[in-house]
């Protein structure tokens, strides 16, 4: 389709010097975002687009939200950078490790900042294992994941995940990282109930526990809900069954928070959600509102305790703590609590989101409609009753995002899973719109299909 001579300059520019993520190099002329307010973006064509990921999950507060602004600016004059390193500090990191420790379930009360995600992960594998030793048992260093999970793009955040096309550039996984199944009923449970199915998921941990021996298992990470590997909401049996097993075993609990944390849910934390209580939770995108980069790892007192006895933990970032994304993270949890947002998703938002996005399940081309909170995801199958889907070369997900972004929103495609995570702020009439927005995608995705 033609662009105006401003979008093409650019995409030619793209095509020439921007190596974008997870793209496809031989097609690099991207739609062109040029602003945003609220929950809308708009591109260089002017097209006004219903932002239905938040961003990459991130944009808790929506667009343009002045006080982080002003927030950013005021912590540059006054200090844009230092490090944390030489035995120094400033006072955003410090307020911002409190406050977030206030935040956090049970005993997560201490701070260990990054850039982002998966730096956190990073951080949680080489802490993780540094307990372990620090403990005199050098010999746990397995880490327990997911397949299909996304915890990151370094080394060790993309060996965490479990995502193969992921593994099979640069030789991953890296050595001590093994993925069990996920709980996705709906591609994977087969005739099973859901609640069995759950079960059966949960005890594969015990069963890979006992086949490479406790002695060696470090930690089991995972997301309350699997968020990029597309929304997979786990049966309610998942996790009760697996806080048994993990209690079981002296195996280190880490929840990666990155998407589900700072009131994606409805609650502030995935793990408040579903009452699990980690060792250890990364955060990071909803952190900040996605205004500037900042993650983190948190800690709980009793891994804290251990470390301390050792001293040292030889790991940092250069912008570990950085002031400026401190403040603009301070300024969003205070924005969170005064608003009283995480529980207006609660009680409000997300029931009504939940409610409206259900009534897809009528679509022909919809086989499940799930979620959590501000969470959703779309099945696309061919028919429903068998939960078959139409042949992965047909990519009827992408089919469908693309119908979206021309149509004026964002759904993102997980394969034939349509996932939405829009802006927390969303009203109720922003959802009214956004479930218009899908049912008319849906259809012109069917009538593409010859449906
Ligand atoms: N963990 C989860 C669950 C994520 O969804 C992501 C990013 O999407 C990451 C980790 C990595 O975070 P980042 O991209 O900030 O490094």
């Amino acid at each position: 389709s033609s662009v105006n001579p401003q979008t093409k300059a650019w995409q030619d520019i793209s095509q020439k010097h921007h190596l974008a993520p997870f793209s496809d190099y031989k097609d690099l002329r991207p739609r062109i975002i040029t602003k945003a307010k609220g929950v809308y973006l708009w591109d260089s064509e002017g097209q006004k687009i219903l932002d239905g990921m938040a961003g990459l999950w991130c944009t808790a507060l929506g667009y343009g939200r002045e006080e982080l602004v002003e927030a950013a600016s005021r912590q540059m004059r006054e200090l844009p950078f230092y490090n944390t390193f030489f035995k120094t500090a400033h006072p955003p990191v410090l307020e911002l490790a409190r406050t977030i420790a206030e935040i956090t379930p049970g005993n997560l009360n201490h701070l260990f900042f990054t850039g982002g995600g998966s730096e956190g992960n990073d951080t949680m594998l080489r802490l993780v294992r540094h307990y372990w030793a620090s403990k005199g048992m050098p010999e746990k260093q397995i880490i327990i994941s997911r397949k299909n999970a996304y915890h990151g793009s370094t080394v060790a955040g993309a060996s965490l995940g479990g995502m193969k096309p992921m593994h099979e550039q640069g030789g991953l996984p890296i050595p001590g990282i093994v993925h069990i199944a996920q709980p996705y009923w709906f591609a994977e449970g087969g005739d099973l109930d859901e609640e069995t199915f759950g079960i059966q998921v949960a005890d594969e941990l015990e069963k890979k526990i006992q086949a490479l021996g406790e002695n060696k298992i470090a930690a089991f990470i995972a997301e309350p809900i699997q968020g990029a590997g597309g929304v997979i909401v786990p049966p309610a049996s998942y996790w009760p069954r697996i806080r048994e097993i993990l209690a079981k075993y002296d195996i280190l609990f880490v929840a990666d928070e990155v998407i589900c944390g700072f009131g994606r849910t409805g609650e502030w934390f995935g793990s408040d959600y579903y009452g699990n209580q980690p060792d250890l939770m990364t955060i990071a995108k909803g952190l900040t509102s996605g205004y500037v980069p900042m993650g983190g790892l948190v800690v709980s007192d009793k891994v804290y305790q251990q470390i301390k006895e050792v001293g040292d933990f030889n790991h940092g970032f250069t912008y570990s703590g950085h002031p400026v994304a401190a403040a603009v993270a301070l300024e969003n949890i205070r924005i969170l609590r005064e608003e009283n947002i995480v529980e207006t998703v609660k009680t409000q938002t997300a029931p009504y989101f939940q409610k409206r996005l259900r009534e897809l399940c009528a679509h022909p081309l919809v086989g499940e409609v799930r979620g959590v909170g501000l969470l959703g995801a779309i099945e696309l199958v061919k028919d429903k009753a068998s939960r078959t889907r139409y042949p992965e070369a047909q990519a009827v997900g992408m089919m469908c995002r693309e119908h979206c972004f021309n149509n004026g929103l964002v759904m993102r495609a997980v394969g034939d899973t349509m996932i939405i995570a829009p802006p927390l702020v969303i009203s109720k009439t922003e959802v009214d719109e956004l479930v218009e927005k899908a049912t008319l995608c849906l259809d012109l995705t069917q009538k593409q299909l010859g449906a």
